[in-house]
């Protein structure tokens, strides 16, 4: 069976665009089913001679209905549940923010492997900014760039061990 990997965290840190990337048209299904599973796409992913299934994630936490709210925390829930490794990421430039840490929290408690990957790490100052990271206790950030494909060789090296 194919290694299951779970692309989490809160919204707009680039999720989804790391997720196209290691897609590329592989794109098996995208499931807007409701409930738990709407937030959720799913692909064939490839990095180098690694071969994946990959889980996007919404991460929406803060929507003003309550259930809603839930729903999207119990499709994050899920989605760290089926995988064997979840790529937690943050944005490096945005900065760590409350929500960082509740989503962080969901990813600790599942005792789940984690890839930190610090997003938009790219230009001058991007690996400083990057570092902040590690203060979510989740090990040593990976400071990543998913627009511009930067950081995927220190990604690959964190995923192999996995496989
Ligand atoms: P998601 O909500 O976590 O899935 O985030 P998206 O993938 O939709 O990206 C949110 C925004 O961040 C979009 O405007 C992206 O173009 C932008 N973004 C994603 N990755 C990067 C990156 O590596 N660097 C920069 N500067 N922007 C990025
Ligand atoms: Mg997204």
């Amino acid at each position: 069976p194919l290694v299951v990997v779970a692309i989490v965290g809160r919204p707009n840190v680039g999720k989804s665009t790391l997720f196209n990337r290691l897609v590329g048209k592989r794109l098996a299904l995208v499931d807007d089913q409701p409930g738990v599973t709407r937030d959720r796409r799913e692909g064939d992913g490839r990095l180098g001679d690694l071969d994946f299934r990959i889980v996007d994630t919404a991460g929406l936490e803060h929507a003003a209905d309550g259930s809603l709210q839930a729903r999207m925390r119990a499709g994050t829930e899920a989605a760290i549940a089926e995988a064997d490794v979840v790529l937690f990421m943050t944005d490096a430039r945005a900065g760590l923010t409350a929500d960082d840490e509740r989503f962080a929290d969901l990813v600790r408690r599942s005792h789940k492997p984690v890839i930190l990957l610090a997003n938009k790490a790219e230009g001058r100052g991007g690996a400083t900014a990057a570092y902040e990271a590690y203060s979510l206790g989740l090990g040593d950030p990976i400071p990543v760039s998913s627009e511009h494909g930067e950081g995927l060789g220190d990604l690959y090296d964190a995923l192999q061990p996995h496989f």
